[in-house]
């Protein structure tokens, strides 16, 4: 309080201190202060404007970013220049929200290799800051987190220590039936659950680190192991709710999905391979059911074409031994492999165009991270977007499923939208995503937290796909 006393004294004696004060504080007292608040507040003028919520573009916008925050938002002109503020002209540039990445595995993927000996420190920095050079603000680890390190890097980067890495949200340790517990995948930390009394205790853990979403698999692998049992599922979803956290899990089967959703499921990290009418009217019975698609996997095989020749924004920060591999993978595809890959991709695509037309809610989740070391870091945003209006979303739809569906799925009330109050994270892009949705990929600039990223920086640490620290 001494701080905000001082920075109302005129200016004079004691600028040096009145300047600092403005720096650190952020409140309405400070901020009529224009000669000790100048430095931090910027008039971003010219840009088309995507809110996030769908509302029609704003053509050529205005928008105030005091500090970290929107504080004003609305047409160039009828938002004056603050005096002292700084202005940036954003002219033929389209803006949209930071966005949002629901389900990721972080920490993981490194160079070739993929697998829990590379979960350090440094490289969970580094993917974060992968996830920033992409636009991407925060992202969900969903269920391959371990020890105390994802805890404290959330709240470090949740209290500022790093402020060009995109928020990290962990799910801590995931569910799943005992089969799936191996150490040579992303399950082999998660706990094995056997019981209702281990389900119940496992989430009880995952509460005292303060977990929001708990991941589980309720999937037979294609008949190879055994499913989690719909009463362990029933004790994870009953525990989760009493203790205000949030399930989501791994279920593409349709009986299971119907099981879930019978149970109380929150969200369902992949797409589910099947959709009939009673899933969707069972969808309709619990409207607050979200659904991720993670349309990656399923089909990078039959459409990659980011990879040949690699898109400037893979080249910058994947190696080149990395991007060689998925060349190769993709180029060493047998026919029939290729043609049942085509015939799932229809049926998925063809139930996503169903969930989307009953008004289901979707965000982006993309799998990034994942085993394969083909989902690059970050990268897989772009590819999923790509991918959704390819199943027959519209951009518009897309880009509100990116932004403010996904913020408002992992709870993240500050992001999701440009707009007066939230969180100043938000992308400038070269070109208009709405007429092609492979344009949120020609990034000019990303913000996070009102500051400008450092893409330069980052861009030149990786020199070419190598590590940023
Ligand atoms: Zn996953």
């Amino acid at each position: 309080m001494t701080e905000r006393t001082d920075s109302r004294r005129p200016a004079g004696a004691n600028a040096p201190a009145l300047l600092i004060a403005g720096c650190l504080l952020v409140s309405t007292a400070v901020a009529t202060q224009t000669r000790v608040t100048s430095a931090s507040v910027t008039l971003f003028e010219g840009a088309r404007l995507i809110a996030g919520d769908g509302s029609t573009p704003i053509e050529r916008s205005a928008f105030l970013v005091d500090n970290n925050r929107f504080t004003r938002v609305g047409r160039a002109g009828a938002i004056e220049l603050p005096a002292g503020a700084a202005r940036i002209d954003l002219t033929g540039k389209t803006v949209i929200p930071a966005l949002i990445d629901a389900h990721s595995h972080i920490g993981y993927m490194k160079d070739l290799t993929s697998g829990p000996q590379n979960y350090t420190r440094e490289n969970i920095l580094d993917h974060l800051h992968r996830f920033a050079y992409h636009g991407v603000a925060a992202s969900q680890a969903m269920g391959s987190d371990f020890g105390d390190l994802p805890y404290q890097l959330r709240d470090e980067i949740q209290s500022g220590t790093y402020p060009e890495a995109a928020r990290f949200l962990s799910a801590g340790r995931g569910l799943a039936p005992p089969d799936e517990v191996r150490p040579d995948n992303m399950r082999h930390s998660a706990y094995a659950i056997r019981t209702e009394a281990d389900a119940r205790r496992a989430v009880r853990e995952l509460a005292a680190r303060k977990v929001t979403i708990v991941k589980t698999w309720v999937d037979d692998r294609g008949g190879s192991i055994r499913a989690l049992a719909p009463n362990l599922y029933g004790a994870i979803l009953d525990e989760a709710h009493k203790q205000n956290m949030r399930v989501a899990v791994h279920a593409t089967g349709l009986a299971d999905a119907k099981g879930l959703l019978q149970a109380g499921i929150d969200i369902f990290a992949h797409m589910i391979a099947d959709v009939d009418d009673e899933l969707v009217a069972l969808f309709a019975q619990h409207p607050r059911t979200s659904v991720l698609l993670a349309l990656g996997g399923p089909r990078r095989t039959i459409y990659a074409p980011w990879i040949d020749p690699p898109h400037p924004l893979v080249v910058e920060t994947v190696s080149p031994k990395q991007i060689e591999r998925l060349r190769n993978r993709l180029a060493g595809a047998r026919p029939d492999a290729l043609a049942q890959g085509r015939a799932s991709w229809e049926r998925l695509a063809s139930g996503i165009r169903r969930l989307n037309a009953a008004g289901v809610r979707i965000g982006v989740g993309t799998d990034g991270g994942g085993q394969t070391g083909d989902q690059f870091v970050g990268w897989t945003m772009h590819t999923e977007m790509e991918n959704m209006v390819a199943a027959g979303m519209t951009p518009a739809q897309v880009l509100v499923a990116a932004t403010r569906t996904s913020a408002e799925i992992l709870g993240l009330d500050e992001l999701g939208m440009v707009a007066a109050g939230k969180s100043a994270d938000f992308v400038v892009l070269d070109a208009n995503p709405l007429d092609d949705i492979t344009n949120s990929r020609k990034i000019a600039s990303v913000y996070l937290r009102g500051k400008q990223v450092d893409r330069a920086r980052l861009r030149a640490a990786w020199d070419g796909g190598g590590r940023a620290n």
